[in-house]
């Protein structure tokens, strides 16, 4: 049976030490990292999400900035606040929460963020740096994966073979990119491969990262892999009831896998911790002060959640 890998505690040392890396810069340097997020129109999940955030940047002793904007906002008056942001020298971080409305350009929004400040990794100029293996920011879901897979393998992960299910911008290619930095070798599967059990099958690492509910089955894991679950996929049961549920049958991995994340508590709440120390890390990139490694440590036991707690998950 799989050790079920618990993002929640890893995300929670996370940010504990991220606040102590920010109690350091307000110490040390007079810096107190501040994040903008922007969220056009009213999308309540965005609206959750975008909370959360700010309370966890308060929580972690950052400066937390919100703007809200109407969803008949025009791209012209959204370029406008984001180069207000690239000039405000107490904002370190800008993200813009996506989906934007139709009407919006996305990569020409993304595009016009500082790539100093571009703290959800999305700029062109940070995707360059990171597929060339150049220092700048990585965006957070990946990087949230990377963490967790180096929980369980420790910092070493040469020659070891990744599977990616799932070519999006936002986490299959920079996940790859990841990896293939690590030493791994890494293949990247999508809507249009061929054979997917069988290159699974093969795999000492698995991302999921596809947004269809248990699309991977427990026959498609290798004995011994470790799987890392992106998806987040709300499914109705028989009797009605809600409930969540990722990219993978996680039951049925659960038997192969060495290491597994559940869904919920696994990935998700990693984004948020990643999304806070690229904040750090680009004030320090801002004010040239090298960002210290403060990832918590890996192989540790207390990331993983015993067969017999209460989290976990149903
Ligand atoms: P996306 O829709 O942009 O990309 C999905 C990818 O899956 C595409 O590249 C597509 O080619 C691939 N795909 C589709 N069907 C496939 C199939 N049958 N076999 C193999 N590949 C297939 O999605 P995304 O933004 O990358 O997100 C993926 C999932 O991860 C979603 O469920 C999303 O909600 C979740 N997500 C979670 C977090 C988090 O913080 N936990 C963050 C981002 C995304």
């Amino acid at each position: 049976m799989a050790t079920i890998i618990d993002g929640k505690a890893y995300a929670a040392k996370l940010r504990e030490q991220v606040g102590a890396e920010v109690a350091e810069l307000k110490t040390k340097h007079k810096i107190t990292p501040g994040l903008a997020v922007v969220l056009v129109g009213a999308d309540p999940a965005s609206e959750i999400y975008v909370n959360s955030k700010g309370k966890m940047c308060r929580e972690a002793g950052m400066e937390s900035f919100d703007f809200r904007m109407p969803d008949t906002t025009t791209e012209a008056e959204l370029l406008a606040k984001i180069k207000a942001l690239n000039e405000d020298k107490k904002v370190n971080g800008i993200l813009v929460q996506l989906p934007l409305p139709k009407h919006i350009n996305e990569s020409a929004v993304i595009n016009a963020i500082d790539p100093l400040k571009d703290v959800d990794g999305f700029h062109v100029i940070n995707a360059g740096k990171l597929a060339t293996g150049q220092q700048g920011l990585v965006p957070c879901t990946p990087f949230g994966c990377l963490l967790l897979i180096k929980s369980v393998l420790g910092d070493d992960l040469s020659g070891k073979n990744a599977v990616i299910i799932g070519r999006s911008n936002i986490v299959g290619k920079p996940m790859a990119n990841l990896l293939l930095n690590a030493n791994c070798t890494v293949t990247i599967t999508h809507s249009r491969t061929k054979n997917l059990a069988e290159l699974c099958a093969r795999a000492h690492i698995v991302v999921a990262a596809v947004g269809k509910p248990e699309m991977v089955k427990g026959e498609w894991i290798k004995n011994g892999a470790v799987v890392i679950d992106v998806g987040i996929n709300r499914i109705t049961l028989s009797d009605g009831s809600k409930k969540l549920v990722g990219d993978v049958a996680f039951a049925e991995a659960a038997e192969r896998a060495k290491a597994i994340t559940p869904v919920p508590g696994g990935v998700g709440p990693m984004t948020i911790a990643c999304l806070l120390s690229n904040t750090v890390k680009a004030a320090c990139l801002q004010h040239n002060i090298q960002p210290q490694v403060f990832y918590p440590p890996y192989s540790s036991d207390c990331f993983t959640i015993s067969p017999n707690s209460s989290s976990k998950p149903k």
